[in-house]
């Protein structure tokens, strides 16, 4: 085996000497730069990194945010509203119980409670081509169909301009918007967020026509038989029509069929159905800050899934690194100056009343938010982090050099999530570690995304990392 001089713990030593000395001049350099600009903020204080790398060397050998995330899908799927997230809130609130932070507590969330009922059905019949079963499932909020399921012609569209161009031949059918995610996107959350608005608004919009239901091509860029589910919503002013996700190799298949029958039919059965709101919580745990208590540095995950896996990297990955980052700030032996809080949300993904709830409780009176980060997309390796405010990226340039070798490429505005959203008009300054994701729509909201598929390393440095950054924050303020 060649040995590298990573392999050499004497060239080891030297190099993080060489680091240490490395980042004081860097200090230095920041130092002068500050009497020359003003508006430029200070860099790190030297006896900072040595506390850097004892949370780094914590992590990396203990590994335990993946021990949370197998803690949080143990219940498996946690659609809102249901036993399963009751569970998820019971065992994060003892598990950061044990981990003994400083408090921890739950506020109630009133939530909606949609059901999927028993696994829907799908067959295209054609009178030239035979029968064939399809994979689909409903959409978050869909209503479902008859008990004798439904049965209509297709007609196949890739655009809502080509929906309204056809509106005269949808009455009575079935819309199949099969658009494909842009694969010459490659940022995957902005392809996703282009294809999103069909499985969102497309049933209301086929409605407006007079469709009778929708099958809505599934968002991954990945050509397999697992259908990805995720949240429609309803335009009131337009009737209500059942509305499902396709699996893309489904969607290839059935475009197929109808080029050589335009007149097949399918066939559906949905048995999902709206139930009454129910109560659940938000799960709260903090490092109270030693000086500045009423000062908070907010980081946070949902704790709601959806149900067709147990939610892994969305987002029990997401709540296992809030947890981990307190853990070890904690372990440490650190003091942070202000309060550290790690904000497990309920209900991001049927609306984000969670979020909204938390913002708006009353024991947000005194609090000052100045930094809220948000960890849903996905638990894979680090590529870099995202800020609402230019001079915060300013004040966190000087730990790019320390965050460098555990992923940490670059600083960029952007960041931000659905469950802090509502503390920005507060004037908290929001955010996010940004992790390599072009795979994690293969997972998103479909079968497979379970906690095999979170790898514990990749995991433990999104949280390492967030660690050093909190800290930082916390500390030196913004
Ligand atoms: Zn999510």
């Amino acid at each position: 085996m060649k040995r590298t001089h990573s392999d050499n713990p004497q060239r080891n030593h030297n190099n993080h000497r060489w680091l240490l000395a490395a980042l004081t001049l860097f200090w230095l350099v920041g130092c002068n730069h500050r009497v020359q600009d003003r508006s430029s903020s200070p860099s790190v204080r030297p006896e900072l990194l040595e506390k850097f790398e004892k949370i780094r060397s914590l992590g990396l050998h203990q590994e335990k945010a993946h021990e949370f995330l197998r803690l949080v899908t143990s219940v498996g799927g946690r659609l809102t509203g249901s036993s399963q997230a009751d569970r998820a809130v019971e065992l994060t609130a003892r598990l950061m119980t044990e981990l003994g932070f400083d408090r921890v507590w739950t506020e109630p969330v009133k939530v909606g409670h949609w059901v999927r009922g028993e696994k829907e059905l799908a067959t295209i019949r054609s009178s030239k081509l035979g029968t064939q079963s399809l994979e689909i499932c409903a959409l978050g909020h869909s209503l479902g169909t008859a008990v004798e399921g439904l049965e209509a012609g297709l007609v196949e569209v890739r655009s809502f301009e080509e929906l309204a161009s056809l509106k005269d031949k949808i009455s009575g059918r079935i819309v199949f918007f099969n658009v494909p995610m842009n694969r010459t996107v490659l940022e995957p959350f902005a392809a996703y967020g282009q294809a999103a608005s069909f499985r969102v608004h497309g049933a209301s919009e086929a409605a407006r026509y007079g469709a009778r239901a929708v099958l809505i091509r599934s968002m991954t860029f990945r050509l397999d038989h697992n259908p990805h589910t995720g949240l429609m919503e309803y335009d009131e002013r337009q009737p209500r029509i059942p509305a499902a996700a396709i699996s893309t190799a489904g969607a290839e298949l059935l475009h197929s069929w109808l080029q050589v029958d335009p007149e097949l039919k399918v066939w559906l059965r949905m048995n999902c159905r709206q139930e009454e709101p129910v109560t659940s919580a938000n799960v709260i745990g903090q490092l109270t800050g030693s000086e500045f208590p009423e000062e908070i540095i907010l980081v946070g995950g949902h704790l709601d899934s959806w149900d067709l896996s147990p939610g892994a990297h969305d987002d029990a990955a997401g709540c296992a690194v809030a947890i981990e980052v307190l853990r070890l700030i904690k372990e440490t032996g650190l003091k942070p100056k202000r309060t550290i809080r790690a904000v497990l949300f309920m209900d991001e993904e049927f609306g984000g009343t969670g979020g909204r709830a938390y913002a708006a409780s009353d024991n947000r009176n005194g609090e000052k938010h100045l930094v809220a980060i948000e960890q849903d997309r996905g638990g894979a390796a680090p590529l870099g982090l995202a800020f609402s405010l230019e001079n915060l990226l300013d004040r966190l340039k000087p730990l790019l050099y320390y965050l460098e070798p555990m992923g940490i490429n670059w600083l960029r505005t952007g960041g931000g999530g659905v469950d802090i959203a509502p503390l920005q008009s507060k004037g908290t300054i929001l955010g996010g570690l940004i992790p390599e994701s072009q795979r994690y729509f293969d997972y998103h909201h479909g079968a497979l995304d379970g906690p095999e598929t979170v790898h514990p390393r990749e995991l433990e440095l999104q949280a390492v990392i967030l660690a050093i950054v909190i800290y930082f924050l916390a500390e030196e303020g913004v």
